[in-house]
């Protein structure tokens, strides 16, 4: 089985959020099962800086706006997945982030930057690839590569293709004059297209023109078919459900393992728990929290935005005190947010206790040292913070919803609560509590989350089961 990869960002090559974790673990994760996945990259300046040894394995002409290209291929740090680099200086290669200028402020040519990926991924995918290799199944992800599906359908849908949704509240959307300089011809221009509402969406494209659909959880596939959590795509994905699947992802188990993780002042395992409380001693004295051993400690780490749920956070901060907890919240984003979290944590000096910033280590700390970890997102297509925690015997508290709903087990390894309220959430609290106060029965909870398997090969047998339903046979 060949396997083109798509997207616009990959562990450790360039990451903004979780679509690289998942672009940089599952292809390795999939050639462990025999598939021949290869990545496809833009080449910008940092990655191409990454990648190490390269060689030009194409010239490619005639792409969007008359520009030339080169295509590179190099491979993936510490594994042998091949990457293409798609190397358009003028298209890739800027001061900035993949998306936007240095100034936080999106670039204003995304539409063909990206147009020129989707091109290039349809190119290599048909049989006017300019390699000696030809995938049986081209994979896009998210709106970056939506185009992708559009451009092989115009070309008389050579090979199959799946769009994966990582969060669908990123549609790349742009003013319908764009289309002119894309290569699509103007009747892909329609509803049953890549229109949306009068603008043109480049996921809309991967939704509507792909073979297969996939997102990152059971649940999130079934939310987003619905108008709470379908951003106005819900009408295509439900007439599209047949064909759409919910997909877990995985977590990187060798980096996130307590037993051998470098971050932490101790380690420990399911067989071996002691070293935790050591993790929690530490992390109390790093944060200037009171040196309580039995203090039930909850942790937060989390992009400080709506979706998160900061705010019932602060909502229950009170009431966790009262009952004698602690509380460390990790995280940077929405600036009124991050304010809100710094004055909690000044109203209770030793009891709370805040970082607002990216430290990945302190987020590893964290994981091990609390005893117990909060996650109430308003939605979460999949979540990874969660799955951490009970790798680490730090039972989540989560709300129902997207890949929470899918991993955590109410009152086995975690508590899960049903209305993203502050009064939901404290009820959950409470209980959390209450079984922090029967030492043996919260045991039980902690090792039943730490056995828990959310190794990547479980997830890439899915995609795999996916990908042999388009091309059978192979
Ligand atoms: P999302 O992708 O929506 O941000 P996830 O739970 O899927 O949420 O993944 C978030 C990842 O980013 C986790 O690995 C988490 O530990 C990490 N993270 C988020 N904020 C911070 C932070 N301030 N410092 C360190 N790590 C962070």
């Amino acid at each position: 089985m060949k396997i083109l990869f798509a997207t616009s960002e990959a562990q450790p090559l360039i990451k903004t959020g979780g679509l690289a974790d998942v672009s940089g673990a599952l292809p390795p994760a999939l050639q462990d099962l025999g598939v021949d996945c290869r990545l496809l990259l833009p080449g910008y300046g940092p990655l191409l800086d990454r990648l190490g040894p390269v060689r030009e394995v194409a010239h490619l002409g005639g792409l969007p706006g008359g520009l030339e290209g080169r295509l590179l291929q190099g491979s993936l740090p510490n594994s042998t997945v091949p990457v293409y680099a798609l190397d358009i200086p003028v298209a890739f290669q800027r001061p900035g982030g993949p998306y936007q200028d240095v100034t936080g402020h999106d670039f204003p040519d995304n539409a063909w930057r990206f147009a020129l990926l989707g091109k290039v991924a349809a190119r290599l995918a048909g049989p006017a690839t300019p390699l000696d290799w030809q995938p049986d199944v081209l994979h896009c992800n998210d709106w970056q590569t939506g185009l992708a599906p559009a451009y092989l359908h115009y070309q008389g849908r050579p090979t199959p293709s799946v769009m994966t949704v990582h969060n669908l509240a990123y549609q790349g959307i742009f003013p319908p004059h764009v289309l002119a300089n894309l290569d699509l011809p103007p009747q892909s221009f329609q509803m049953e297209g890549l229109e949306y509402y009068g603008n043109l969406s480049f996921l809309k494209s991967g939704l509507y023109y792909s073979d297969r659909l996939t997102t990152v959880s059971p649940s999130y596939a079934e939310e987003i078919q619905g108008e709470h959590l379908g951003m106005g795509m819900q009408g295509l994905l439900a007439n599209r459900r047949g064909s759409l699947r919910g997909i877990l992802n995985g977590i990187d188990t060798g980096d996130w393992n307590p037993a051998s993780d470098l971050h932490l002042p101790g380690s420990y395992s399911a067989r071996a728990p002691a070293g935790k409380k050591q993790c929690k001693a530490a992390l109390q004295q790093e944060l200037g929290l009171v040196q309580e051993p039995r203090a039930p400690l909850f942790g937060l780490i989390a992009r400080m935005t709506h979706q998160k749920g900061l705010d019932l956070v602060l909502a229950v901060a009170e009431g966790i005190v009262h009952r004698g907890g602690q509380l460390i919240m990790l995280g940077t984003g929405d600036k009124l947010l991050e304010q809100a979290v710094r004055v909690t944590a000044a109203r209770h000096p030793g009891r709370v206790a805040c970082f607002i910033g990216y430290d990945e280590g302190l987020s590893h700390r964290i994981e091990a040292g609390a005893d117990c970890f909060l996650m109430p997102s308003r939605f979460e297509p999949c979540g990874l913070n969660q799955m951490y925690s009970l790798r680490y015997g730090t039972p989540p508290i989560v709300h129902a919803t997207g890949g929470l709903r899918d991993t955590v087990e109410n009152g086995v390894t975690g508590f899960v609560f049903a209305e993203p309220s502050p009064h939901s959430l404290w009820l959950a609290v409470e209980r959390a509590f209450d079984l922090y106060s029967r030492p043996a029965e919260w045991k039980r909870m902690m090792l039943a989350g730490m056995h828990k398997d959310f190794s990547w090969e479980h997830s890439a047998r899915q995609y795999l089961g996916v990908y042999q339903e388009l091309a059978p046979g192979t």
